[in-house]
């Protein structure tokens, strides 16, 4: 074999919870460790370690990611009552994801894994399609209120440091109703549009938007108006890397992605993205082939897999019981990293090692080795599946035999 792949700069690695840490450990062991020398920053955000250091960790996870560019990310667990209960915990301490997004003003882009023998559900579907979603304000952050009986509801803007109030009635209610005030931040839209063209220019893809401005002629159109400005101001990286950008009407959008091949991002409203992922995810086949990257306004890259910790196959494993858990996104989290530490350092062979590492995942799974939840929606029809570890093993074999035949080719 060729000896390992060597890294110019580090990467910042966040280990995480239950199913998805002991897959963590596999793959690292079988599938990277072997082949490349890398200098892994690592914070540990097993929810105990999250717990002790009042989730110090994870605030350092997101600087640290800041620092060197790019991170990979194991699931993890986002406490509940049952979980505060569970692990003893000091208190239910917030979403590592949330935080991390807040700390690196990110956006999260799904992209599905494509495999010949589990095919879509949308026929037309022949390329990833990509969502990017908006994750700040909407109604995801609205006040709202029962309207009780006959009055007058309207929204008040106070200029800070006095001047005059505007106001404009919502409505006149002649009889009970409800009522909900939503907002959003010029700041985080341009943010949101900064990453999203960052992402469609590293993916090399096209962009759609989608709003609603026919109809919300100030709310909506606010965010069509900032996307323009931005790609605007991007138009020159843009032409250069053949990369169009496309906005339509929110209903045209989901029309035109139902008979569209593929092979681009669409960036979501935050309503709309939430929604639409998961539609995606569904019509794509299987969580297990979803993954999913945060991307900040100012190029910072955390890969992870976008499913959560596989609790229920956890519990299994804690029993001493078989497991099958799909380990794909897991393995592309680090493909993608590794693929852009090489990208960013001018490492091509790591480049390259990633793509043969995607294809080793890709040809196993063609060739009928496959998971359970992939088995029971695979098509031809494949006899039986293997367990986690015979996944992560049959991958392992394909990839050494990929570098023993030489380092050139994925
Ligand atoms: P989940 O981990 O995504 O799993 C839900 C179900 O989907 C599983 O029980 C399993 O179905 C199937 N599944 C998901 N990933 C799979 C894989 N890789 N291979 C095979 N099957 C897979 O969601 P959850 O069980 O509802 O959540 C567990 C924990 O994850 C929660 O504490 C939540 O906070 C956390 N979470 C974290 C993230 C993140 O860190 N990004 C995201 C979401 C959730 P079957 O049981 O039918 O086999
Ligand atoms: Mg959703």
């Amino acid at each position: 074999m060729s000896g390992r792949i060597r890294a110019k700069n580090p990467l910042v690695e966040l280990d995480g919870d239950e199913m998805t840490r002991i897959i963590w450990a596999l793959v690292k062991e079988r599938l990277i460790e072997p082949f490349v020398e890398i200098q892994l920053e690592r914070y540990d955000l097993f929810l105990p370690v999250r717990d002790q250091t009042d989730d110090a960790v994870t605030v350092q996870a997101a600087e640290a990611i800041k620092k060197h560019g790019v991170g990979v990310k194991c699931a993890t667990i986002t406490p509940d009552a049952a979980r505060v209960k569970e692990y003893s915990l000091k208190k239910a301490w917030p979403s590592p994801n949330g935080t991390l997004r807040a700390i690196l003003d990110g956006t999260v882009f799904r992209q599905p894994i494509i495999v010949k023998n589990v095919p879509p559900m949308v026929r037309a579907w022949k390329k990833p399609i990509t969502i990017g979603r908006h994750a700040y304000g909407d109604v995801y952050k609205n006040v709202e209120m029962k309207v009780p009986g006959p009055g007058s509801v309207s929204l008040v803007y106070q200029p800070a440091g006095g001047g005059t109030p505007q106001t404009v009635v919502i409505h006149d209610f002649k009889g009970p109703g409800v009522v909900m005030g939503i907002h959003n931040l010029e700041s985080s839209i341009r943010s949101f549009a900064k990453s999203c063209i960052a992402f469609a220019l590293s993916e090399k893809m096209d962009l759609w938007f989608g709003a609603k401005d026919t109809i919300s002629k100030t709310y909506h159109a606010r965010f069509k108006d900032i996307f323009r400005e931005e790609v605007d101001k991007r138009a020159a990286d843009l032409e250069k890397a053949g990369i169009t950008y496309s906005y339509m009407l929110i209903d045209d959008a989901v029309a035109r992605v139902l008979r569209a091949t593929g092979g681009f991002l669409w960036a979501c409203m935050n309503y709309d993205g939430d929604v639409m992922s998961d539609m995606l995810a569904a019509g794509f086949g299987s969580l297990g082939l979803m993954t999913s990257v945060l991307v900040s306004p100012d190029g910072n890259f955390e890969y992870e897999a976008a499913h959560g910790t596989v609790q229920r196959h956890y519990y299994q494993h804690q029993k001493g019981e078989k497991t099958s858990t799909n380990s794909t996104a897991s393995i592309f989290a680090w493909s993608g990293a590794l693929a852009k530490r090489g990208e960013l350092d001018g490492t091509p062979e790591l480049v390259t090692f990633a793509k043969q590492l995607e294809a080793s995942v890709i040809e196993t799974i063609e060739s009928g080795t496959m998971t359970k939840d992939l088995a029971l929606i695979a098509v031809p029809k494949v006899n039986g599946h293997v367990d986690t570890q015979g996944f992560i093993e049959a991958i392992a074999e394909r990839l050494r035999a990929k570098r023993e035949a030489g380092v050139t080719a994925a």
